[in-house]
Formats: C-alpha cells, sequence, structure tokens
C-alpha cells in the first residue's frame, strides 16, 4: 500500500514508519520541516512539504493522520488553545476534501484523536458509547473527529484513534513524568484518584496496523490498555519500577499554579475501556502497568 502519514516524525510516527516499512508499505510523510524530517526518517520515506498544492489523494491507498502541536508542552493561554485546535484542524478538514475529490479514494482514513474526547468522566467507565464533558479537550477533540468523518463514504472508512497516555521508551509524557521520581520526590498527583488510561507504544503501533488491515473496522476506537489505573496506582508502579521513593504527593493547587487550566490534564482522567478494538479480536501485547513499565522505563 501507499500510505500517506502526517505527525509522521512524532513520537507514535517514529515507531509507526519502521513497522509499516517492514511490511512493505510504501511511506509518505508531510512534515512542516523536510530537512528535519530527512534526518529522522529512514532514506524509504518520501517527504512531503505539504498538501496545498495537491488537487486530490488518487493513488493514496491510506492516509494516517496523527499531526498536531504537543498538547501538555505549554500553558493553555488562548492563542495556545487555538494553535492546539488548528494545528488539528486544518491539515484534517484538508485531507478530508482531497479525500472527497480524489475518484479514487483512499480506502481508509485513520485519524487522530486522543482519551480526552471524553473530558474528566469521573469514577464511569468509559466506552466509545459514552459521549464527552463540555470541556476544551473534548470541543478540540470533538471537532477533529467530524472533521475526519468527513471523508467517509462507501469507498473510504475512518478510524478515530481516541489514544489515553502513550509509554514509551524515549518521549512523550514518561519522560517528563519520571523525573520527579529520578529526584526522588515522586508521588501521586492531586487527590490520586483520577484514572489515567495508557497504552505501550507497542500496542499503539499494532492497534494501527490492525485497524489499517481491517476493512470492516470503522469509527472510534479507545486506544488504551484493558486494564486502566489511578494517577496513585501508577505512581506507585512507577516508583518501583524506577527503585525510587513514590510518597510524595504533589497537591492539586501546585499543579494549577503550574500548568493553568492545562492541569485538568494530570488531575482529571477517565476510566477508559478499549471495547471496540478487544471486540475486533485485537489482542494485546502489553497488559499489565507494571509490565509496561518494565519494559520502557
Ligand atoms: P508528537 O507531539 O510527537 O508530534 C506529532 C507531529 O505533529 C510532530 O512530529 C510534528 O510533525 C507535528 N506537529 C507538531 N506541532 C505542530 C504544529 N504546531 N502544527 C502542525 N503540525 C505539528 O505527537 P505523538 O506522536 O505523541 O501523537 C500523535 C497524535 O496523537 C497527536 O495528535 C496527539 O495529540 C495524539 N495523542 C498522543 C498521545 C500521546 O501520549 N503521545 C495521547 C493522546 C493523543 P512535523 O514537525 O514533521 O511537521
Amino acid at each position: 500500500m501507499h500510505i500517506l502519514l502526517t505527525g509522521g516524525t512524532g513520537l507514535i510516527g517514529s515507531h509507526l514508519v519502521p513497522a509499516l516499512l517492514a511490511k512493505g508499505h510504501q511511506i509518505s510523510v508531510i512534515s512542516r520541516d523536510v530537512a528535519a524530517a530527512r534526518e529522522k526518517l529512514d532514506s524509504r520515506v518520501t517527504i512531503w512539504s505539504g498538501i496545498a498544492q495537491q488537487k486530490d489523494l488518487n493513488g493514496i491507498d491510506a492516509v494516517i493522520n496523527l499531526a498536531g502541536e504537543p498538547i501538555a508542552d505549554k500553558r493553555w493561554s488562548e492563542q495556545q488553545k487555538q494553535r492546539l485546535c488548528e494545528s488539528r484542524w486544518q491539515i484534517t478538514e484538508q485531507l478530508a476534501s482531497l479525500i472527497n475529490a480524489s475518484s479514487q479514494p483512499p480506502q481508509v482514513l485513520i485519524s487522530g484523536s486522543a482519551s480526552g474526547f471524553y473530558g474528566n468522566s469521573g469514577e464511569a467507565i468509559v466506552t466509545e458509547e459514552d459521549g464527552g464533558q463540555d470541556e476544551f479537550t473534548h470541543q478540540l477533540c470533538a471537532r477533529w473527529e467530524a472533521l475526519a468523518l468527513a471523508a467517509e463514504s462507501d469507498r473510504t472508512r475512518v478510524c478515530l484513534l481516541r489514544t489515553g497516555v502513550v509509554l514509551a521508551k524515549e518521549g512523550g509524557a514518561l519522560t517528563k513524568m519520571k523525573l520527579p521520581f529520578k529526584m526522588g520526590v515522586g508521588g501521586p498527583i492531586g487527590s490520586g484518584k483520577q484514572y489515567m488510561p495508557w497504552i505501550h507504544i507497542d500496542d499503539m503501533v499494532n492497534g494501527i496496523l490492525w485497524l489499517l488491515e481491517k476493512p470492516t473496522l470503522r469509527g472510534p476506537f479507545n486506544m488504551v490498555a484493558p486494564y486502566a489505573v489511578r494517577n496513585e496506582q501508577f505512581a506507585a508502579t512507577l516508583g518501583h519500577t524506577m527503585h525510587r521513593p513514590a510518597f510524595m504527593r504533589t497537591p492539586a493547587g501546585a499543579i494549577k499554579l503550574m500548568m493553568g487550566e492545562s492541569a485538568v490534564l494530570v488531575l482529571g482522567g477517565q476510566h477508559l475501556l478499549p471495547k471496540r478494538l478487544e471486540e475486533s479480536g485485537y489482542r494485546f501485547k502489553w497488559v499489565q502497568l507494571d509490565q509496561a513499565l518494565a519494559d520502557v522505563v
């Protein structure tokens, strides 16, 4: 297959690209910085600087759309919120309109979303059948998904990745989470009772390949491991894995002071289940958090 990828230079993309190449696929990556992408990516990957000049996506068999400004790197000023939205909405809208303009459109668009689609859902067990709380992350994800779904037709299916925290050796949230533990001041955040949906990078990649290869699958998929944990359990397991103390609780007030509105990312959470992925027959490689962390830490 010829697969067009956005976000191919990112955390998930950098693991996905080698997996797609190993399966013999032809890969084209859209990147804002062609030279930097060339450095990061395998020489077999073609790099596109954009799709503004593109009239259609004839000849592309599948599109995987992962691009977006990192969600937790900066405080959410109004300007930053706009950046978070536009960096996802714009490219998704462009891709959907090119798919719709194609006489031979791609068979599938697999497009990003996040567990934040559901907002902070407290103690409730949440599956793909549930809606989201009306919060910023829900608004961002709901429109991101809607723009992707505009490409849905009898010739193109659309799969939406409602992804939890991706655990990988390098980069992503885990690198930041490990810091206080390294310094001996790790522990739960706020009450510690909030759920923290997580997924090992292997399952993120394998899950995307699964959606790519199963022509009957479409719609939203919670990309999270089957056993959700609370923040306090995550902290205890991370401390144990790193052989570091894990009892220094960071009060919610301090987190709010540091992160502003984006504190909701760590003080809230979702008890998410990967219902549709499991029902489709996908078998997770990493089910238990202690084993997943032992692999990546
Ligand atoms: P990354 O943050 O690693 O980056 C993805 C890519 O997006 C970058 O490589 C970059 O590509 C592009 N990008 C970055 N900033 C912008 C911007 N301002 N405008 C346009 N493009 C930009 O993402 P991940 O691989 O971690 O995640 C992929 C998607 O999955 C993201 O949309 C993310 O929101 C979502 N997700 C990820 C989770 C995680 O834990 N990793 C959890 C939940 C959702 P380039 O520089 O080549 O243009």
